[in-house]
């Protein structure tokens, strides 16, 4: 079978990765001139997503489409569905590239999530504090990834000097429109990855626990660490979303775990996630495995883990120079650990240039001591 890949970073690569021993041939349409999964794909379309004659000689040339990132124009996706299907549908992307929509959705579903409201001005802003805050998060309506286009409100902070601050937009030329979401004092944050093929079989994944630097995630400790009743619940509102969704493909679920033990879904991704990455090394059929088996509708594998893991990502920031990276030895001698890189050309402070999963016996605790010392060692810092 030829699966076609939309978008071509890390997420794209590690999937044509693992969609090649099952024998799939590999075809990649992304519009940068060197994407990282450009080099492990049989064919690649270079061109804007929105080059219709491109996008139809794409679509003709495979037989399922599928993409790694969610903010691909959904006309692109409509037009190459006209001749394969791209799954998932591009009706879940249109919910889960918009943050409003995302929440709307979650609300009218009864799905956990923060409070929240939609706000266009310092005057909606203050009002919606008085109902939800007194502290916030002010998120523009559309996407951002990774924190961008996040700014915390404390309580009592004057709200036409956050939002203008927010905006980036003193005179207030033009329109913003924004979601704002109350504080939530979480105890932790997780994540849980679910599949569903067309023939509606779901598999999900065991539960991680993350870590975020910066608002970038820097670290997955799978098991989660939390009672049974945490993962069965997650898994459970997981399995839900993914039914409501009438998902094929993945779909990647962020949860806040809040002080007094509720879940609150986050974000939605409808592809593979960075908190899944552990899954190459640690469980029996990786994310980017079951991506494929999923997109294309074949049987589901088994997602058990053969062991705890800690997944730790690899940011730019630890390279010496944009060109030169870290010495890897560290990481190379551990026997049990797993480094892998994702070809990027040049580091960048917060790029995701790799990443490396340290697996091995049943003490969790041990794991992520050991992994927090590589990083260390890689950094230079011991
Ligand atoms: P997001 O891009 O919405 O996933 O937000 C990035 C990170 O910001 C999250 O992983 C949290 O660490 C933090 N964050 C986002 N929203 C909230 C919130 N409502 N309350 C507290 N922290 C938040």
């Amino acid at each position: 079978m030829i699966l076609g890949l939309l978008g071509g970073g890390q997420l794209a690569r590690m999937t044509a990765l693992a969609a090649r021993p099952l024998g799939f041939r590999v075809h990649l349409f992304d519009p940068h001139p060197h994407p990282p999964a450009g080099v492990v794909c049989d064919q690649v379309w270079r061109a804007p997503f929105e080059d219709e004659q491109a996008l139809d000689a794409f679509a003709k040339s495979v037989e399922v489409a599928t993409l790694e990132f969610e903010n691909i124009p959904t006309a692109a996706l409509e037009r190459i569905g006209q001749r394969i299907p791209v799954r998932p549908h591009w009706n879940i992307l249109h919910i889960t590239q918009h943050r409003e929509r995302e929440k709307c959705f979650l609300r009218d579903k009864g799905f956990p999530h923060a409070p929240f409201r939609v706000v266009n001005n310092p005057a909606e802003l203050a009002a919606a504090l008085g109902e939800i805050g007194p502290a916030g998060v002010l998120k523009t309506a559309e996407f951002g990834y990774d924190g961008k286009g996040q700014r915390k409100i404390q309580p009592g902070e004057d709200a036409t000097t956050a939002w203008r601050d927010w905006s980036g937009d003193p005179e207030e030329r033009r329109p913003h429109r924004g979601v704002l979401e109350g504080f939530i004092d979480f105890q932790a944050e997780l994540s849980v990855i679910v599949a569903r093929n067309p023939a509606g079989e779901l598999a999900t994944f065991p539960v991680s626990e993350n870590e975020h630097e910066h608002h970038i995630l820097s670290a997955s400790i799978v098991p989660g660490r939390f009672p049974p009743a945490v993962h069965a619940e997650a898994r459970r509102i997981a399995e839900a979303l993914a039914v409501e969704l009438a998902l094929e493909g993945l779909l990647a679920v962020e949860f806040f775990l809040t002080r007094d033990g509720r879940l609150l879904v986050n974000e939605l991704a409808p592809r593979p996630h960075n908190s899944g990455h552990h899954t190459i090394d640690a469980c029996v059929t990786s994310q980017f495995e079951q991506h494929a088996r999923a997109v294309s509708g074949l049987p589901l594998g088994a997602t058990d883990a053969h062991s705890p893991a800690v997944m730790i990502n690899l940011l730019g920031d630890l390279w010496p120079a944009p060109d030169r990276e870290p010495d890897w030895r560290p990481i190379l001698r551990e026997p049990r650990a797993k480094l892998h890189l994702y070809g990027k050309e040049r580091a960048a402070p917060g790029r995701k240039m790799g990443h490396f999963t340290l697996t091995g016996g049943n003490d969790l605790e041990a794991i992520l001591q050991k992994a927090r010392g590589l990083k260390r060692a890689i950094a230079g810092e011991v």
